[in-house]
């Protein structure tokens, strides 16, 4: 017993040391006195001996600094400059730019809630709500979606001429060049916005203000490009496009075969240095309409007219539609959501050296300005858009479903229907606290690289699940496409929103953990970048420093993982108030278990973890449900703690946490160094997985608030245009929800009336005024029942046509 209890206590006092990440001479100093006063008063002399030996062996060679530095840190320098895998160029320029923020911190296995809790609550100024209550309402009120996609294949000529004079293209043009400025968070608020009326719109405008030229010329451009465009870019005087994508380069943009020769050609009887382009881009958005385009393209000076080197690599210009032999007009039809986009070609196309954004200096450096640039852009745009749909489907669903009756009840009482009425509850709520995020870190100043990826990925990815469920609560009415049918586009539309701006099988499988990892992660960065450190001495010093400082950082997070492990993460110290603070518990220990298992799978695959995407995408996915939990607290915190929230909240937090124990039990579970995957479930799931997904209680809570007005709706559903105008299905339906509920009692008291046979007349007009005359209901009754049943049937209505009317084309016999 004396035994047991003296290793316990040197145990208990190492276990505790790691836990709270004390430095290496604390932990030395805790562990040998608890083994001395335990085995002391314990009566253990031999155990107590043979522990501190054994301490002492352990403590002493690590505290000598010069001997650890020689004896072991610099064997590993050694090993490590060995095994490091070099990264390629676009890998270098992909990890520099961009800013590591709060998802450092769930990287660091103890996060500090405080630095998250403390960032400013993101809110729109007075200017920008101006804006939002004023054009973009008015915008809304103009938008006929099925005008834009069925009848026109694009937007109307005075819905362009309102964007473009009031400036929609230049959201974040500075206002010194004409442009309104706005932050990211509003940029973001216009955008969801537009999509709850159509994503055609929401595309057009989302694209200027994204990567692109006035993205590039505000960071790279000369002051003369820059007096030149942004002015034009603000107004719409200028339509800009941005081509990258080719035939031969699609996710892997830097392999585009497109190519600018330096050369001299004469203009105007002028000899004019300039570039010879020759080019085929596809996909490109906007370019059918586009004045300007910006073009990448891989530039080489074979006669070296601009320096010794021939291969200047990826450069990034900006042709205006007017250049000779420039092929752009024709369209794509993307899924019939017919924002503007096709292909741009050019064979030998000449164009003078100021056409290269930020002129010949820049040249070469066009990837690197592309990915400085598109972290910002990637967590605005498709975010944005996906959350006003998933918050536009909300709030149609849940009234829908309290409209439509089968069975004699409203569909949103069957518990099947329930079901998908919470995923989309939960959902949006995660959603839309996750792209809050991503527009508050850019407003912060941040380029977030890794957040911008898991925006793109998860708001998507949601927003298909949610097109589904809400297409599947629908039935036939968003099936049949017409004027009525405000669901079936945006089913079309997810498909686009998942392949651009890094398609999402890449973006999960690539690039989420695979930078997260070496971006967030305290250590790893910093060592690979101490082996470019010239001075040998400098060197071993930084890389024993690091060193050190990581294998204590990788004990610390496996005692955190399996303490926290151990209690159900019940314990310990965190943020929060008596409701949330279960929830800061989980995540603390799920960060830990990432720390531990990204550390794990780097040291045992080092490199070829790269090329193990189905385990990176795994980790990737801890990382993101960690962000979007974090997000959604954070979201709750600054919305005031609102108790009618917490069934979204709960729904949400939950579905993360279930997502990611799924996704860290199937990294361990595939991980193909066994024994060390039977190591890390011991301390990632010492009870085994006790996770659950939400409820079907919780789901409940869930579905009834989307299906009756309230105050947590109405935050759900923010930015949602609901304005009830006739071009506005959902707005009108949720203008007649109120009486849609107060008629349900009525409703009852009569059909209990009709089963009881009490009434002769066939018809419903004729049943209610019989029910009235019996005193069953009421006159102000019957009116409401009356008035109810007319709204409802518009909204269950569907559009029907005569074939000429679905005729878009002319058939090819036509044609010919
Ligand atoms: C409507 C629309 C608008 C667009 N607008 C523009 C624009 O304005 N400008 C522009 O330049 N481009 C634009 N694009 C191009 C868009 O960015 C590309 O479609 C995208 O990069 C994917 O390329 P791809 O379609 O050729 O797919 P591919 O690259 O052929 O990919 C096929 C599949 O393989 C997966 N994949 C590829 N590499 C990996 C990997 N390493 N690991 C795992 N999975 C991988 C992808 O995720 C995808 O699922 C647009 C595309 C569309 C459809």
């Amino acid at each position: 017993m004396s035994v047991i209890l003296t290793l316990l206590a040197a145990l208990l006092a190492s276990g505790a040391c790691a836990y709270h990440r004390s430095s290496l001479r604390t932990w030395a100093i805790a562990t040998i006195v608890a083994t001395l006063v335990v085995g002391l008063l314990a009566h253990a002399p031999w155990t107590m001996v043979i522990l501190l030996i054994i301490e002492l062996a352990i403590a002493l060679p690590l505290l000598l600094v010069d001997f650890r530095r020689k004896q072991i840190s610099l064997p590993l320098l050694k090993l490590f400059a060995k095994v490091t895998p070099k990264l390629s160029e676009t890998e270098q320029t992909a990890l520099e730019a961009g800013t590591v923020g709060f998802e450092g911190e769930l990287f660091s296995g103890k996060p500090d809630w405080h630095e998250l809790l403390k960032q400013p609550k993101p809110e729109l100024s007075v200017e920008e709500q101006a804006f939002m209550d004023g054009p973009v309402e008015e915008l809304c009120g103009m938008i006929d979606d099925w005008q834009i996609t069925h009848e026109l294949a694009d937007l109307p000529p005075n819905v362009w001429e309102f964007i473009k004079k009031n400036r929609f293209f230049g959201m974040i043009i500075p206002k010194q060049y004409g442009g309104l400025q706005f932050s990211a968070l509003a940029h973001s608020a216009v955008l969801q916005k537009l999509s709850t009326m159509s994503a055609t719109v929401s595309s057009t405008v989302a694209v200027p203000n994204s990567l692109g030229p006035a993205e590039l010329l505000l960071h790279y451009g000369s002051e003369e490009q820059k007096n030149h465009y942004l002015p034009r870019l603000a107004v719409g005087e200028e339509i800009p496009c941005f081509a990258l994508t080719g035939p031969y380069a699609g996710s892997d943009a830097t392999s585009i075969p497109d190519t600018g020769i330096v050369c001299k050609q004469v203009v105007d009887g002028v000899e004019t240095l300039g570039i010879r382009l020759t080019f085929d881009k596809r996909y490109i958005t906007l370019a059918p309409v586009a004045t300007v385009v910006g073009l990448a393209f891989r530039m080489f000076d074979p006669e070296h007219l601009l320096g010794d080197k021939e291969d200047l690599g990826i450069t990034l210009a900006l042709l205006p539609r007017s250049t000779a032999g420039l092929e752009i007009g024709r369209r794509h039809f993307p899924l019939n959501i017919p924002f503007q986009n096709g292909p741009v070609r050019g064979k030998d196309v000449f164009a003078p050296l100021s056409v290269l954004i930020g002129g010949p200096q820049m040249a070469g450096h066009g990837w690197r300005m592309l990915v400085e640039c598109l972290s910002v852009g990637r967590a605005i745009s498709l975010p944005s858009n996906a959350t006003g749909g998933m918050r536009a489907s909300a709030l149609a669903t849940g009234a829908y479903a309290r409209m439509r009756k089968q069975f004699g009840l409203a569909v949103a009482r069957f518990e099947g229907v329930e079901e998908a009425l919470a995923r989309i509850g939960g959902l949006t709520y995660a959603t839309a606290a996750l792209s809050r995020a991503t527009a508050a870190a850019v407003d912060r100043g941040e380029k977030p690289a890794v957040p911008s990826a898991i925006a793109k990925y998860h708001a998507t990815e949601w927003a298909r699940q949610i097109a589904k469920d809400t297409m599947d609560v629908h039935g036939g009415k968003a099936v049949q496409l017409g004027p009525k049918n405000y669901a079936g586009r945006g089913w079309s539309a997810v498909p686009i929103a998942i392949t651009v701006e890094g398609a999402n099988i890449m973006t999960r499988s690539l690039m989420i953990f695979g930078q997260g990892a070496i971006r967030c992660h305290p250590y790893v960065l910093k060592e690979m970048q101490a082996l470019s450190i010239a001075d040998r001495g400098e060197q071993l010093k930084t890389f024993d420093r690091l060193l050190f400082g990581h294998v204590g950082f990788g004990i610390s997070n496996a005692v955190r993982s399996f303490a926290m492990g151990l209690s159900g993460a019940r314990l310990g110290e965190t943020a929060g108030d008596a409701y949330t603070r279960r929830y800061y518990r989980k995540l603390d220990r799920y960060s830990a278990a990432l720390a531990l298992t990204a550390d794990v799978f780097m040291g045992v695959l080092g490199g070829k973890l790269k090329f193990k995407e189905k385990l990176s995408a795994r980790l990737g996915d801890v990382l993101s449900y960690l962000y979007i939990a974090s997000a959604m607290l954070k979201r709750y915190e600054d919305t005031g703690r609102p108790e009618a929230d917490r069934p979204f909240l709960a729904w949400g937090f939950h579905e993360c946490m279930w997502l990611i124990q799924n996704a860290l039990d199937g990294a361990i579970r595939n991980f193909p160094v066994r024994p060390v995957a039977w190591l890390l479930r011991a301390l990632v799931f010492p009870l085994g997985r006790r996770e659950v997904p939400p409820s079907d209680r919780l789901g409940r809570r869930v579905a009834a608030l989307l299906t009756a007005p309230n105050d947590a709706l109405d935050r759900l559903t923010d930015w949602v245009y609901t304005t009830p105008t006739a071009n506005n299905t959902i707005g009108r339906m949720k203008a007649l929800l109120p009486d849609v509920i107060a008629a349900e009692p009525v409703d009852r008291k009569f059909g209990k009336a009709l089963k009881a046979g009490q009434f002769t007349s066939h018809d419903y007009l004729g049943q209610l005024t019989e029910a009235q005359q019996a005193g069953v209901i009421s006159a102000a009754e019957a009116d409401l029942l009356k008035r109810v049943r007319e709204g409802v049937f518009e909204f269950i209505s569907v559009d029907d046509f005569d074939t000429d009317e679905l005729r878009a084309f002319k058939t090819r016999a036509d044609a010919a």
